[in-house]
């Protein structure tokens, strides 16, 4: 069945000229990485490529390959072929289905558990541990050699979000996929080094007050970290630096869930992440947003210590129920 769609897509990808790809708001490594590797592929091609986000790209994916191709502003005329990387649905793209034309053909490829199947193709692989192992599999099949540069964004995208090939959707696949990478002569140490090893001082700062702010409630299981307005403002920190910072959180002894809540303009954005049973997908996916199993984001709308309240009550609930 997958190999059916796999092989409609490329063959979409093939016949188009010009292509547009789009990735999810507040990017990350597997958005970003995964739309390059693909662009800079569809690139080898001979198409025209536009790659949008509509948010900044983070300081930490600056060395990525083509990524000063990136556009903040929608392609004018759209292409007829619009390529979505990574994103359950239009919402996680800022955009409505009136802002493109109404005979576009839209590809949706992506690895949420959560994905809406909103394209006319849907190669949607939630045994996936990146949609880059996705995009690795579509440049096979369109026949682009693997440069280096597409290599590099590829691996990045599973590297980040598989954690260091360490969360538990990484598979024997994900490992062969990135031996493969490695074979392309990337420089996988300097990889690593520019993702996670120049952390800004900033970043420490939001993590310093993060972790004065922690709780660990629902007799030890559940760890809640806040990060406020105020604390973007004063660090002077964009919130794309809190990336990451949950994980102190969700390592802590005995914890089963950890959110991190961010008050960023009118809005909390709220991360989940679980460890070993808990679907924090659905508990996401109750307010509107959604993810994966054991990784999952939402937006609430109201004020940061009403949205704590909801959340514990409602993580709370959820393990008072235990594991299925
Ligand atoms: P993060 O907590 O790192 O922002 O996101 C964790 C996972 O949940 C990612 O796979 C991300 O794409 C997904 N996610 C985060 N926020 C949302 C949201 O508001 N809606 C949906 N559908 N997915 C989200
Ligand atoms: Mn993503
Ligand atoms: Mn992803």
């Amino acid at each position: 069945m997958t190999n059916r769609i796999a092989n409609q897509m490329a063959e979409e990808l093939r016949k188009a000229s010009r292509v547009a790809l789009f990735s999810h708001v507040s990017p990350d490594g597997d958005c970003i990485g995964s739309t390059l590797g693909l662009g800079l592929a569809l690139e080898a091609l001979g198409k025209e490529v536009y790659m949008y986000n509509s948010d900044p790209i983070p300081r930490n994916l600056g060395f990525l390959p083509g990524v000063k191709k990136m556009r903040t502003e929608l392609p004018a005329p759209f292409p007829k072929v619009l390529l979505f990387v990574d994103c359950t649905d239009l919402q996680r793209v800022n955009l409505e289905s009136g802002d493109f034309p109404a005979d576009s053909l839209i590809l949706n490829l992506d690895h949420h558990i959560s994905n809406q199947n909103f394209g006319h193709i849907n190669w949607v692989d939630s045994q996936a541990s990146a949609t880059g192992e996705i995009a690795y599999e579509l440049i096979r099949l369109l026949g682009v050699k693997l440069s280096q540069d597409i290599a590099t964004n590829l691996y990045t995208a599973i590297l980040t979000d598989t954690g260091s090939f360490k969360y538990s959707n990484t598979t024997s696949k994900t490992h062969q996929i990135a031996g493969e990478l490695m074979d392309s002569g990337i420089d996988f140490g300097d990889i690593h080094h520019h993702v996670f090893d120049r952390t800004p001082l900033a970043k420490l700062e939001l993590l310093r007050r993060g972790l004065n702010q922690l709780q660990v409630l629902a007799q030890g299981q559940f760890a809640m970290m806040t990060l406020h307005k105020v604390d973007f403002e004063e660090i002077g920190a964009e919130e794309s630096l809190g990336e990451g910072l949950i994980d102190h959180a969700r390592t802590l002894e005995g914890v089963e869930v950890a959110a991190l809540l961010k008050e960023v303009n009118a809005v909390i954005r709220v991360s989940l992440r679980s460890n070993r049973w808990f679907d924090v997908n659905k508990i996401a996916s109750h307010f509107g947003g959604g993810g994966h199993k054991r990784a999952a984001g939402c937006t609430l709308e109201m004020p940061l210590e009403e949205a704590k309240e909801l959340l514990l009550q409602t993580i709370e609930e959820e393990l008072a129920l235990g594991r299925s």
